[in-house]
C-alpha cells in the first residue's frame, strides 16, 4: 500500500548507476524510495509514475534487504577480528539500531548491530532473517558505511550455525554448555579419577605430556600449572566442548570471513584460569581460529544491572583470563555486559582496550522507559502483567530481584514511572519477561502489547535513540571510550 511521505531521512541517500536512493518516514513506517533507473525491478514495491518523475516505493522486507546488499556493500555485516573495542548491540525489537549508530558513527568502536540467541528469536517470534534486516534499514537510513556485525549468538547445533551463516550473519557465538558436564564439578575425586581412566589411554597420555609437570609463564605476570587432580577434572568437563569447537568450525567456520567466538560462560561454576587455557590451548592447537572467548568470571553477571561480588576479586581473576586471551591472540568477550560499570573500568584497563562486551535486554529497558514516560497507561499495564507472569519468565533466566522493593503501581504518579527503570529489581523484571510481553495476545488473536509498543516507539522514535545514545554513552564513558574521536 502506497502511504504519504512525511519525511525524507537526509543521511539515506544513495547513487547507483542510474537509480537513485532514499529512505522516507510515512504515517506508521518507514519506506525505501528508488527513482528511475533499472534496479527498480530488484525491489518488490509500488511504481509510481508522476509527471516528473517515476519512482518505485518498496516496504522494509526481509526479501527487499537481501537485494539493497547486493547492490551496497556496506549494507551487509562484516567480521571484525583485529578491531579493538566491539560491542554487541542485541535489538530484540529491530528498532534499536539507528541510535546505536548515530552514539558510535565517529568513534573507533565497531558495532555488532544484529545479535540474538536462539532463546531471544523464540521469546520474540522473529527469524534471523528479521532480525539481520532491521540492521541492514537502520544501516542504509543512517547512512553508516563504517561496517557492522551481525552475530548468531549462543547457537549450539550444526543446523543453528548453518542456518545463522545462510542468512548472512558475520560471527557465530558456539554456545558449548550441552557439552560442558558441569554437575562433574562437584564429583568426589574417587570418582573423578574413574572416569578419567576410562579415557582413551593415547588421548590422555598425548595431554598429560603437554600439560603437567610444567610451569606455563602466560605473561611476565601470569604463570599458571596444573595439579593432576584437577587436570582430571578439567579434561573431563572441557574435553567434549572443545571437540564440538573443533567439529563445527571445521565443517562449517574454516576458510570463511566469519568470526568465531567459543562460549563457556553458561556453566554452573566459574571458569577457572587452567580450565580457560586448557580450553584455549587445544583449540588453536587443532588450528581453530577464535574471535573471542567467553569464559564465566567470578562474581554475577546478571541481566541489566551492574556487578555484584568482590571487585577486587573480579579484577584478580579477570586479569588471568586477559592475559590468556592475549597470549594466544584473541579477545575476552564479557557476556551480559551492560549495565556492569562497576567494572568497565578494569575490563577496558586489563585488555588493553581489545575486548568484545555484549549487551541486548538493557535496549529493551530503553524502550521500556520511553513507553514509561510517553505512554503511562500503556506502561502500568505492561508493569502489571510482567509481575504477574515473572515465574514464567524464570524458567528461561536466571535472577535474583525482590519484588517487594519494587514500589506498588498505584503509589506511583505517570511522571514518576520512569524511574522504575533505575530501580534493579524492576529492570530485572521487566528484563526478562520482554518475550511474554511481546508474545501475549488477546482473545481475537491480536497482540496485547505488541502493536501498541510499536506504535509508541514509531511515535517517539527520537527519543527512543537519545535514551539510547545516553545509557550506551554512559557505557562508553565508564569503558574510558571517548566517542568523539574520529576513526
Ligand atoms: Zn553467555
Amino acid at each position: 500500500m502506497r502511504s504519504d511521505i512525511q519525511y525524507i531521512y537526509p543521511r539515506s541517500k544513495q547513487k547507483n548507476s542510474d537509480s537513485d536512493y532514499c529512505m522516507a518516514k510515512t504515517e506508521n513506517c518507514d519506506v525505501v524510495l528508488i527513482v528511475s533507473g533499472s534496479d527498480m525491478d530488484a525491489f518488490d514495491g509500488e511504481a509510481i509514475v508522476t509527471p516528473e518523475k517515476t519512482y518505485k516505493q518498496c516496504p522494509l522486507s526481509v526479501e527487499n534487504s537481501k537485494a539493497l546488499r547486493k547492490i551496497f556493500n556496506f549494507t551487509s555485516p562484516v567480521r571484525h577480528k583485529g578491531r579493538d573495542v566491539t560491542i554487541g548491540l542485541g535489538d530484540r525489537l529491530g528498532l534499536a539500531s539507528g541510535g546505536h549508530i548515530r552514539l558510535l558513527r565517529e568513534s573507533d568502536v565497531f558495532p555488532v548491530l544484529a545479535q540474538q540467541s536462539i532463546r531471544e528469536l523464540n521469546l520474540t517470534g522473529r527469524t534471523y532473517e528479521d532480525v539481520l534486516s532491521a540492521a541492514v534499514w537502520a544501516v542504509f537510513r543512517e547512512g553508516y558505511t563504517k561496517g557492522f556485525g551481525a552475530d548468531g549468538d549462543h547457537l549450539k547445533t550444526h543446523d543453528e550455525v548453518r542456518n545463522a551463516l545462510e542468512c548472512g550473519f558475520s560471527m557465530i557465538t558456539l554456545d558449548c554448555s550441552e557439552h560442558i558436564p558441569s554437575e562433574l564439578d562437584c564429583a568426589s575425586q574417587a570418582e573423578i579419577n574413574t572416569r578419567y581412566a576410562e579415557l582413551p589411554a593415547d588421548v590422555t597420555g598425548a595431554l598429560e605430556k603437554l600439560y603437567l609437570n610444567k610451569t606455563i609463564a602466560v605473561s611476565g605476570d601470569v604463570m599458571l600449572s596444573f595439579c593432576y587432580d584437577d587436570f582430571k577434572r578439567i579434561v573431563l568437563v572441557y574435553l567434549p566442548a572443545i571437540e564440538h569447537a573443533i567439529n563445527i568450525f571445521d565443517e562449517l567456520i574454516n576458510n570463511k570471513d566469519i568470526d568465531f567466538e567459543v562460549s563457556i560462560d553458561e556453566t554452573l561454576s566459574t571458569t577457572s584460569p587452567q580450565a580457560h587455557y586448557f580450553v584455549a590451548s587445544e583449540l588453536v592447537r587443532h588450528g581453530v581460529e577464535i574471535t573471542s572467548l567467553a569464559p564465566r568470571f567470578v562474581g554475577e553477571f546478571q541481566k541489566g544491572i551492574d556487578y555484584r561480588g568482590d571487585i577486587s576479586l573480579f579484577e584478580r581473576d579477570f586479569l588471568v583470563h586477559a592475559e590468556i586471551a592475549k597470549m594466544f591472540g584473541y579477545k575476552l568477550s564479557i557476556h551480559s555486559g551492560s549495565d556492569k560499570f562497576s567494572v568497565f573500568p578494569i575490563i577496558h584497563r586489563l585488555t588493553d582496550g581489545k575486548y568484545h562486551l555484549k549487551t541486548a535486554g538493557t535496549n529493551w529497558l530503553e524502550a521500556v522507559r520511553v513507553i514509561a514516560k510517553c505512554s503511562p497507561e500503556l506502561y502500568r499495564e505492561i508493569h502489571a502483567f510482567a509481575l504477574s507472569n515473572l515465574q514464567e519468565a524464570k524458567k528461561c533466566y536466571h535472577i535474583t530481584e525482590n519484588t517487594d522493593y519494587i514500589a506498588d503501581l498505584s503509589d506511583v504518579s505517570d511522571n514518576m514511572l520512569p524511574d522504575y527503570l533505575n530501580q534493579d529489581d524492576a529492570r530485572q523484571v521487566l528484563h526478562i519477561t520482554y518475550g511474554l510481553i511481546l508474545q501475549a495476545k488477546n482473545p481475537d488473536g491480536s497482540t496485547l502489547f505488541k502493536d501498541r509498543i510499536f506504535d509508541v516507539l514509531y511515535e517517539h522514535e527520537e527519543e527512543y535513540f537519545t535514551a539510547l545514545e545516553e545509557h550506551i554513552g554512559k557505557h562508553l564513558a565508564a569503558l574510558g571510550i571517548d566517542e568523539t574521536v574520529k576513526g
